[in-house]
């Protein structure tokens, strides 16, 4: 299967997951956004409804369900010993992995994104969910339409994600992409082409914060930059630094900025899936069309 580079679309100064939008597009959108007119950050609607119980790593687990090993039973119950135990004195960040039958996430990209992580106080762990999901029944069922996947009520992050894990973990979707010769490898996200981006809305990978799809890939390089843009979308967005505007992981050089990592530091309890809000609501979805 033929794979569309992430370079291509990163040299035209966008991200690589979405192309910016036009205005007309974004003036249909900016009358959504307007209409919901939320006072308020959802940072602080995630507070809000944030379990009480204390959190003094901010990693969006409670310390309680850190140290009497509850939440730590339930993970090793699933993911054995790929899991390596929370510490409520760190920030940790679980990476659940759903695979589609026929994809991967290499060990080599697994590996360096780790390290990365690690290296700036956010302990990421891979977990690959044991089971992989029947490429066929997948695709009848969800296709590779990024609404069907992430968000709704019949989607598959509500109908296959257990409760526990989505409130605890970042869900990362990998699928084979679509099979049209167009858009063969990409994913079609109705957001995005809403937005006027992407090639008619197909992009390579597709984040509402604490869960993202991507497409598989066979290129490391590729597969390392697409897998850390969408993650690092947990807790921010393509303008947080504005001397990195639309880059945001996807750079000739894999990493975030210092002020990109700062935030995501402080934004890992995002992970918590407990607000409610829906996928309209995210600050990214958002910015990109109020923005400039
Ligand atoms: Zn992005």
């Amino acid at each position: 299967m033929s794979h569309r580079a992430v370079s291509s679309r990163t040299a035209e100064g966008g991200s690589d997951d979405a192309a910016r939008p036009t205005a007309s597009r974004r003036s249909l959108l900016g009358a959504i956004a307007g209409a919901t007119a939320f006072p308020f950050s959802v940072g602080s609607l995630a507070h809000a409804h944030a379990n009480p119980d204390a959190d003094r790593d901010g990693d969006g687990l409670p310390d309680g369900g850190e140290a009497d090993g509850s939440l730590e039973r339930a993970f090793a119950d699933t993911f054995g010993e790929q899991f390596e135990g929370l510490d409520p004195e760190r920030r940790d960040l679980l990476i659940d992995v759903r695979y589609v039958e026929g994809t991967d996430v290499s060990s080599g990209t697994k590996a360096s994104i780790e390290r990365l992580f690690r290296r700036q106080g956010i302990y990421a762990q891979w977990l690959d969910y044991p089971d992989r999901y029947d490429r066929e029944a997948f695709e009848r069922r969800y296709g590779s339409n990024a609404r069907a996947l992430l968000w709704g009520g019949e989607s598959f992050y509500r109908t296959e994600v257990e409760r526990l894990f989505r409130d605890a973990a970042i869900q990362l979707i990998v699928v084979p992409g679509r099979a049209h010769p167009d858009y063969s490898g990409l994913v079609y996200s109705p957001v995005t082409d809403a937005l006027g981006g992407g090639e008619d809305g197909n992009v390579n990978g597709f984040s509402v914060g604490n869960r993202a799809v991507v497409a598989d890939r066979d290129d490391p390089r590729e597969e390392r930059r697409l897998v850390l843009h969408e993650l690092a979308h947990l807790g921010l967005c393509h303008a947080d630094d504005p001397d990195n505007r639309g880059v945001m992981g996807s750079g000739d050089r894999i990493d975030l900025t210092d002020r990109e990592w700062e935030l995501l530091r402080r934004r890992v309890d995002n992970v918590r899936d407990s607000s409610g809000y829906d996928v309209l609501f995210r600050p990214c979805l958002r910015e990109q069309w109020l923005d400039d």
